[in-house]
């Protein structure tokens, strides 16, 4: 009996040691499988943000672009934002009389 006991005992521990192996690289995959799945989502939802951040800064660009440019009223020659429809020093609806102007 004494010599049997150490070779289950290795037939044991080499079972135990299959185990654990298997274990661990069905663990290791899904780990994997895991941590790439995550990065694959991480990536896309990070270009969706980007893409979103992108519109957002247009916006604010084309906000401030209009603010910005300036029109001058060829009639009172008051320089005021594009923004307002009309001249606010005589009234002049400016730009319905600059972009005929322009395309002639
Ligand atoms: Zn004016």
């Amino acid at each position: 009996m004494s010599a049997g006991r150490p070779n289950t005992q290795w037939e044991k521990t080499l079972a135990e040691t299959f185990v654990l192996g298997f274990v661990a690289i069905f663990a290791l995959l899904f780990f994997g499988i895991v941590v790439v799945t995550i990065r694959f989502a991480h990536s896309t939802s990070k270009d969706e943000h980007q893409k979103e951040l992108q519109k957002k800064k247009m916006d604010i660009i084309d906000k401030h672009f209009i603010t910005l440019v300036r029109i001058e009223c060829p009639y009172c020659r008051t320089l005021y934002s594009s923004n307002v429809p009309e001249c606010p020093n005589c009234g002049a609806l400016t730009k319905k009389i600059l972009y005929p102007k322009i395309l002639d």
